[in-house]
């Protein structure tokens, strides 16, 4: 699984968000660059018009940043993002770690639930009905899920175990001539964890079932070429 070099196809059409849901996407706490978000947007919207009516699941809300662009594509091209979050973070989200905040802290438990956060975005940009939250583990929800996807956005768990399995759970259920999006792809390893790229881009690779189309910053933008 070395690096590998290889020409990308451009099939992903620019498109660019309307300027007042950016500022609300980028108003929003959350770790998704502002180029890497037009390029999900971007993405998004090729993914729905190559599969129209085909929904977008998005693995990873968090308080709802990178949502803003999938549901605005969303809104644009009639159809509808299914974004997938337990709402506790990850690891690093956690106390004593890189990306913890403490405004997140859920008084009544004591511990992080940023779902408050995400309703709170999609009240703000209006996007609360091309947004369906799913409140779940994401291994639980894709074993019961059974649509077909235009797209399937995946910035959930950066861990080994989450990363293998969010591949394993959600590529089957990207549809013929989909794209498979992965937040956080590092080649180099001193530039981020490895699971995105190992089990997931890799992964994805490997199986020959999905070529390469576009690329920024840590996002990969994948195709289902069988
Ligand atoms: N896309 C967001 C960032 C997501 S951070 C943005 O643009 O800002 C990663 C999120 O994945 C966290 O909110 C965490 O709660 C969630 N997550 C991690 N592992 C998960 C799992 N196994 N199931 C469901 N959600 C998970
Ligand atoms: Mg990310």
């Amino acid at each position: 699984m070395g690096a590998r070099i290889r020409p990308i196809a451009q099939v992903v059409n620019v498109e660019m968000i309307d300027e007042v849901l950016r500022a609300e996407a980028l108003a929003t706490k959350g770790f998704m660059p502002p180029d890497e978000g037009d390029a999900l947007y971007a993405a998004a919207c090729s993914a729905c018009k190559i599969l129209p009516q085909l929904p977008i699941v998005e693995v990873g809300t968090y308080c709802g940043r990178s949502t803003v662009w999938l549901g605005a594509a969303a809104r644009k091209y009639n159809t509808i993002v299914f974004s997938v979050d337990h709402h506790f973070g990850s690891e690093e989200n956690q106390k004593g770690w890189e990306w913890f905040d403490e405004s997140l802290i859920d008084p009544a438990t004591n511990r992080l639930n940023t779902l408050p956060s995400l309703l709170a975005t999609l009240h703000r940009a209006n996007i609360g009905d091309v947004v369906v939250p799913v409140v779940g583990e994401s291994k639980v929800v894709s074993a019961q899920w059974s649509e077909k996807l235009a797209m399937c956005f995946i910035d959930g768990g950066h861990g080994d175990e989450p990363a293998r399995n969010d591949y394993l759970g959600w590529s089957p259920k990207i549809a013929l001539h989909g794209f498979l999006a992965i937040h956080d792809v590092f080649t180099d390893p001193k530039d981020g964890g490895q699971a995105p790229y190992k089990y997931i881009y890799c992964a994805a690779i490997d199986s020959g079932e999905f070529i390469e189309v576009d690329m920024t910053g840590s996002l990969r933008i994948l195709q289902r070429i069988k």
